[in-house]
């Protein structure tokens, strides 16, 4: 049996990996280069689309929605096996779908993301799994409302919305190449149990978080790791009128909101301190070592949802064995956090942890070049744009940094269209290299009103035959007005 027969007998079996020693025994002048393996080509079974989303994350979702509603054939490519990203992993509350009213007197109540994102949020809201807008009552200069969503309902809820908007979604399936002849993406490489294959379209949007399609398609990236990874857990058997007490005894509660908790109105659904203050000294002490914060939300009675743990590695988080290595630490300072809350705070004398995200998140990884990047200045000054693709109101580092007069600003089309690149887009939280602009695009309901545009454009794109910075303004908007858009 010679070289090449061996890698195809092997490569059928799915034995590849194993070609080693035992390969080119006795063939001592066809020694590969030590340390290296060179792939066979191969011919994959390819299919077309109008367009490939990639990543059914928090944008993906609404993305491919948007999509398949405007009439494209449109195929969502999830890592994992359900869908909804770090808005189900990470982070506490949805921010934020309204304008920072409260904190600015006589500003009227507004709300700034529609579309679908709202659609699918009034949906999960009215079968039980969200809290709908509840008005915070305490810290409302940082956000006027707290959508707290559970978590498990948000995965069925999103899926089941693609499944009825004619999506072909393919969950455990992970991106692992783009094609690209010249300035257009052609097609994509998937690799899944079923096995490798291919997708071709039109165009292409990148929903990825950390811009894998982008970077393997040749766009000009950044990574800037000025985050901690992190990994959130739910605790599970928590007193939580009994923690409010103790925090309100020494006057120590920091965020708050009530709602429906368990199907139950007038409930605490968020809950932090001020600050560190009213954790004993040995508590502060033992969270700081672990990098744990506290703040979080909840949907149901004797559960919190968020509890996170902080790790700043040295490395990028695209590093894969600098990312193992934080897995296990994060596994462990988790355990350490449960321990923690057990021994020193009233109403987690039973905790133990309901759920961990499936591996680390982080604020950012890889920032994909866009043709438009939103300064702070536009953020803060509330800069509206002759391409606005929506708008946008929150900024996570309120009440320091706030939105003019508690108002808006516009995400223009220009911020979500890849540089260089004539068929891809970007949305979601690779977008914005400004760190402190990012505080405020990077959040959940601006991603996915990233994503309701971005899978907008690339359906018009790719039914009318337009390159992204052919596709007229007009017609965009027109679309976007039509699929509920707020744009003032
Ligand atoms: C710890 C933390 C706390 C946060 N807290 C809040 C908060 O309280 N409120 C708020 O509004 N925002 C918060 N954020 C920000 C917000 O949650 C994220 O910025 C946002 O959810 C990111 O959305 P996305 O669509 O860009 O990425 P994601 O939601 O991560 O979606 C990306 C999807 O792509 C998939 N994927 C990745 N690579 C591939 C591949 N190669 N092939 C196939 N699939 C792939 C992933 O599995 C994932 O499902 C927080 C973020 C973090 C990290």
């Amino acid at each position: 049996m010679n070289r090449r027969d061996f890698y195809r007998t092997t490569g059928a079996l799915g034995l590849g990996l194993m070609a080693g020693k035992t390969a080119y025994a006795g063939q001592a002048d066809d020694l590969p280069e030590p340390g290296f393996y060179t792939e066979n080509a191969r011919k994959l079974p390819a299919r077309e689309f109008d367009v490939v989303v990639a990543g059914g994350g928090t944008a993906g979702v609404i993305c491919a929605i948007a999509s398949a509603r405007v009439g494209a054939r449109t195929v969502l490519v999830e890592n994992k096996g359900y869908v909804g990203g770090v808005a189900v992993e990470g982070g506490t509350a949805l921010h934020s779908f309204f304008n920072l009213w409260k904190a600015f007197p006589g500003v009227k109540k507004r709300q700034l993301v529609r579309g679908i994102p709202a659609e699918m949020v009034d949906r999960l809201t009215a079968r039980g799994g969200a809290t709908g807008y509840a008005e915070m009552v305490k810290h409302f200069e940082y956000d006027s409302v707290c959508t707290a969503i559970d978590t498990e309902m948000y995965k069925l809820n999103a899926h089941e919305m693609l499944d009825e908007a004619g999506v072909y979604v393919c969950v455990n399936t992970l991106l692992a190449g783009a094609i690209r002849q010249g300035d257009r993406v052609k097609g994509v490489i998937l690799e899944s149990r079923s096995g490798r294959e291919v997708i071709m379209a039109k165009a292409f949007v990148d929903c990825t978080g950390y811009g894998d399609l982008a970077a393997h398609a040749g766009a000009e990236y950044s990574e800037p790791n000025d985050y901690p990874v992190v990994n959130s857990m739910g605790l599970g058997n928590v007193d939580i009128e009994k923690y409010h007490h103790y925090l309100a005894e020494q006057n120590a509660v920091g965020q708050l909101a009530y709602g429906v908790r368990s199907g139950m109105p007038g409930r605490i659904i968020r809950l932090g301190s001020e600050g560190a203050g009213g954790y004993p000294p040995a508590f502060v002490q033992g969270a700081r070592q672990i990098g744990l914060s506290a703040i979080s939300t909840t949907t149901q009675d004797n559960y919190l949802m968020f509890i996170k743990m902080n790790l700043k590695l040295r490395e990028c988080p695209t590093d894969r064995d600098a990312v193992a290595k934080a897995e296990l630490e994060l596994r462990k300072r988790m355990q350490k956090g449960v321990e923690l809350f057990r021994q020193h705070i009233p109403g987690f004398e039973r905790a133990f942890i309901a759920r961990t995200a499936p591996s680390l998140v982080i604020r950012r990884g890889r920032l994909i070049a866009c043709d438009y990047d939103l300064t702070h200045e536009d953020v803060l000054n509330g800069r509206h744009f002759e391409d606005d693709v929506f708008v946008y109101g929150f900024h996570d580092m309120a009440p320091r940094f706030q939105i003019k007069d508690g108002g808006s600003y516009g995400i223009p089309y220009r911020a979500l269209c890849v540089k260089k690149i004539e068929n891809l887009y970007a949305a979601g939280m690779m977008i914005t290299t400004d760190h402190r602009a990012h505080m405020s695009t990077r959040n959940t309901v601006s991603c996915m009103g990233q994503g309701q545009a971005a899978g907008t454009a690339a359906a018009l794109c790719a039914l009318n035959h337009f390159s992204s910075r052919a596709l007229p303004y007009k017609i965009l908007r027109q679309a976007l007005e039509k699929g509920g858009v707020y744009f003032e």
